[in-house]
């Protein structure tokens, strides 16, 4: 077994089957010789999307190297830790996850262990010490060299320079049959003062409009419904055109629903905005991080826009796109915040109304700016600060929902609903999660749907397309 492990799976099958004919080995044989040939892999996948993304695409470059899924990390050959280090929350999930694999090794000999992503890059070698039993370092701008990683030329992958990547056309195996994702750029330049991305993902390059171009009408070509463009701030896309521009191009692609996240408030213009209102099939949704309501926190956290100035850019959203969705990021509790920061915040997501929400702690981050500053809020006062704002949020999201009772919506069914087997859930164009009855409604199809009830979250509707039922 030990000479299969060193040949390749095309080698081997071919000895298999010149054996088999000459009757040295057994159907049954080749049976196990095929099993000890196809090794599997696991991949945890912590954080925002495009780590969801780069899981996708290091998954297609293992399947092309012979991989299969494992569907438990307790039959893999390999795993994969694809790291989030935004939050100090996202890191300490992955180191006990990463420990418990210790015993996993001590039983499969043959097991290896890659960590990706963020933590990877912020570490590096550091991390080797802490889990000695790691074999490989992938940062997130070289996912595409896993392969030579785990072909032994390379023990770690950590660089500055992401320019390589988005010159790479990568596939992807995705997740969904239906929507996918559709990275445009990689990194970032804009040094939030709380934030460890620039330093992980390194400096923001684009990817060339024609290579993104193709990816999408190849999406297309294949029957999925709708993308999601990424990228740290897809508003500073720059490449030989700008986003307006790009934006448009995608849409003459024949997809139905456009997406994108996340958007930079500085750089989200109001030529962006009246593009978006022209094009049919970008969807009524932006995510627009606020990140705080108060200007002396919005500065300290080099965030180059003041809430006026964001308000005002909403304003002007909503007049071109009245249907629009706005949801956004906040900060609780980040250094220096007094009472009146905190109140100016609650007074923004009162003002604009979100239709939600997600509100994060403040963390600290080694190496970044603001774990440098003075006057970091103890954990407890952190805490209340978020809890403030999840609960007024939680008021506007359900008061914003229950005002699309009785309207009716386009909704794209994406499967079973995740909280009811019975029902189906799908999404409107504004990015609203709708569940209705389950009557053979396929994944993938377009259904009109009447708001009977609005929830916390989601909203419940009868589905007026089956016929019978007259809106
Ligand atoms: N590039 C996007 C942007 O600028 O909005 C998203 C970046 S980050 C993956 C998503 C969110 O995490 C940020 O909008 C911010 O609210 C939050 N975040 C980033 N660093 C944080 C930190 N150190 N502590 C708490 N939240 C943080
Ligand atoms: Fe981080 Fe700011 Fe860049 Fe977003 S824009 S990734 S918050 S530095």
């Amino acid at each position: 077994m030990a000479i299969l492990q060193e040949i390749s799976i095309f080698q081997c099958l071919r000895i298999a089957f010149i054996d088999r004919a000459i009757g040295k080995i057994e159907e049954s044989s080749l049976v196990v010789l095929n099993f000890h040939m196809q090794k599997s892999v696991f991949i945890y996948t912590y954080g925002c999307q495009m780590n969801v993304h780069d899981s996708e695409r290091m998954m297609a470059l293992l399947t092309d190297s012979g991989y299969t899924r494992a569907e438990v990390p307790e039959n893999a050959d390999l795993l994969i830790f694809n790291t989030c280090a935004i939050r100090e929350k996202a890191e300490q999930k992955f180191y006990s996850q990463l420990g418990r694999t210790k015993l996993l090794k001590k039983r499969h000999k043959g097991l290896k262990i890659a960590v990706a992503g963020c933590v990877a890059q912020e570490t590096k070698e550091k991390l080797l010490q802490r889990a000695p039993h790691v074999d490989y370092l992938l940062g997130p701008q070289n996912i595409h060299l896993i392969s030579s990683l785990l072909s032994g030329d390379l023990h770690s992958a950590l660089f500055d320079d992401n320019h390589e990547l988005a010159s790479r056309e990568l596939a992807a195996s995705r997740e969904s049959r239906i929507k996918a994702w559709v990275s445009i750029m990689y990194g970032c330049n804009n040094f939030c003062t709380y934030c460890i991305v620039p330093y992980t993902r390194g400096r923001e390059v684009s990817r060339p409009s024609s290579s993104i171009i193709s990816e999408i009408e190849d999406l297309a070509r294949k029957g999925y419904r709708e993308i999601t463009i990424l990228g740290q701030n897809v508003n500073s896309y720059r490449s030989d055109i700008d986003f307006p521009e790009l934006l448009r191009r995608i849409n003459a692609v024949n997809i139905d629903r456009i997406r994108f996240v996340t958007s930079h408030p500085r750089d989200f213009s109001e030529r962006l905005i009246e593009i978006m209102a022209e094009l049919p099939h970008v969807c009524e949704h932006v995510h627009l991080p606020v990140q705080s309501g108060s200007d002396r926190i919005l500065n300290l956290m080099n965030r180059g826009y003041t809430y006026s100035e964001y308000r005002n850019k909403i304003d002007f959203l909503r007049k071109k796109i009245p249907e629009v969705a706005i949801t956004a990021d906040v900060i609780a509790g980040f250094p220096g915040e007094t009472i009146r920061d905190h109140a100016a915040t609650l007074g923004a997501i009162k003002e604009i109304e979100f239709d939600g929400l997600f509100a994060f702690k403040f963390s600290a981050r080694k190496g970044t700016r603001a774990c440098e500053m003075d006057g970091h809020l103890d954990e407890d006062c952190k805490a209340q600060r978020l809890s403030e704002i999840l609960k007024l949020q939680e008021e506007i999201t359900y008061s914003r929902n229950k005002a699309l009772e009785g309207t009716t919506q386009e909704v794209l069914l994406e499967g079973a609903s995740e909280t009811d087997a019975q029902m189906l859930s799908g999404r409107t164009r504004t990015n609203k999660i709708v569940t209705i009855e389950n009557n053979g409604e396929k994944a993938g199809s377009y259904v009109r749907v009447r708001v009977e009830k609005a929830r916390q979250h989601s909203l419940f509707g009868i589905n007026l397309s089956r016929g019978g039922v007259s809106s």
